[in-house]
């Protein structure tokens, strides 16, 4: 079956729940062992000091380690990427910072996808490079053989161990090849021993995009987004092979930041209207975006939807072989500077004025001072975050009231 056919009830057997349909919230902190022998067992199983038999499964202990509302949950979200494992952390943050604390050591370098989301942007010129592990970007555009040579230049390409990518990128839209990035992860690893590439998707997935079959090695979400979906939760998850992914179990044992029962059991509710959700803010989407392609004030719209008439070749390439949906993420150009742009934001009725996205409701925000406070100046004006950007996540709203709303605050302008 398709996975939006299992979200209601995969993995759960109401029978071990007293008939209860619905999965209840474990608000547990421990388990209870039937005997001191399987107590023994459980944990030579969760520390690896023995493997496991054939179909044997780790038994609930405590819930650092496991829990059912988190073990229901990862089982279900592994199915949209066909991914063998998944863990869930209590923000996308612990999510992205725990598998690279995992795969990276003092003196290996980092090749990363520019921009990428400010706080991960952040997190490694910052922590990482505090932990000596130094970081090499490059732009969407740049070709396998320009990025190759960089890393050739820059006299560390024996110490090359990790490659992560975010695409499309936050708030532009601008794309990355994963297959191209996949060859790059091949050219180094065979000196360099495993390179691992990870994807954050939360931009597109887990419905619209899929980066395991394209060669990545990790897909990371803000599950705070479309997964989660009402705005109303902040969580992370990461996905991957069996093997990988119990390192970045055992790690996020260790760190202790996994996601709790409660905010399990939201996420488990929001992946049952995952599906209906995202393919409506997509519609939406397109509606809004071809209102702002015609409107005067605006000067560029940056939509996927739009790729075959805006985008390059290669961009179109890897739109036709990543994508299944122009997404929900519209930026524009609206013709002026900042002080267009906030009229025009302080303008909305039925539009919020917040940062984030993926959620029910529609937002709109001004990268150049919001989300995107913090990136440099030149590398801003590179990647097209500039005054008279706006960006939109569209919401579930009725397109025609989100359309009139845009409308009117225009026409503020
Ligand atoms: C929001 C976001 C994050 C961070 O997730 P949190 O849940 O806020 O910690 C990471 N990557 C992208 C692309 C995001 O939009």
């Amino acid at each position: 079956m398709r996975p939006e056919s299992l979200m209601m009830s995969y993995g759960y057997d109401p029978s071990l729940s007293e008939g209860a349909i619905k999965c209840p919230i474990f608000q547990t902190s421990t388990f209870v062992f039937s005997s001191a022998k399987e107590g023994k067992r459980f944990f030579q199983l969760a520390y690896g000091i023995s493997a496991p038999e054939e179909n044997e499964q780790l038994g609930l202990i405590y819930s650092r380690i496991n829990n059912p509302d988190l073990e229901i949950l990862e089982n279900r979200l592994s199915l949209w990427d066909k991914a063998e494992d998944c863990a869930v952390f209590e923000s996308g943050m612990s999510a992205i910072s725990t598998a690279m604390l995992e795969f990276l050591s003092p003196g290996d370098t980092l090749l990363y996808s520019r921009p990428v989301y400010g706080g991960t942007d952040h997190f490694i010129n910052n922590f990482l490079k505090k932990m000596n592990i130094d970081s090499i970007g490059f732009y969407p555009g740049e070709t396998k053989h320009e990025i190759i040579e960089r890393i050739n230049a820059s006299g560390k390409k024996d110490k090359l161990k990790m490659i992560h990518i975010e695409t499309p990128a936050n708030p532009t839209n601008a794309l990355i090849d994963i297959e191209m990035c996949a060859e790059i992860k091949r050219h180094f690893e065979g000196e360099n021993g495993e390179i691992i590439l990870s994807v954050d998707n939360t931009y597109m997935g887990p419905i619209w995009q899929h980066p395991l079959k394209h060669g990545a090695d990790l897909v990371l979400y803000s599950a705070t987004k479309y997964i989660g979906g009402h705005s109303d939760v902040i969580a992370g998850a990461c996905l991957g092979s069996k093997a990988t992914m119990l390192r970045v179990k055992g790690l996020r044992t260790f760190l202790g930041n996994m996601a709790g029962p409660w905010n399990g059991w939201l996420l488990m509710r929001s992946l049952e209207t995952l599906k209906v959700r995202m393919e409506q803010q997509a519609k939406n989407a397109f509606e809004v975006a071809k209102f702002l392609q015609s409107h005067s004030k605006v000067e560029f719209v940056y939509y996927l939807g739009f790729i075959h008439e805006t985008g390059s070749s290669e961009e179109i390439s890897i739109f036709e072989r990543q994508f299944t949906s122009g997404g929900a993420m519209i930026s524009f150009d609206i013709i002026g500077g900042e002080e267009q742009a906030f009229t025009f934001l302080d303008s909305l009725k039925l539009i919020k004025l917040a940062v984030s996205l993926g959620g029910t409701e529609s937002l709109a925000e001004h990268p150049q001072t919001m989300t995107h406070a913090d990136v440099p100046f030149a590398d801003k004006e590179r990647m097209n975050i500039t005054d008279k950007l706006v960006r939109l996540s569209i919401g579930v709203e009725n397109y025609e009231d989100l359309i009139a709303d845009i409308s009117q605050a225009l026409d503020k302008v």
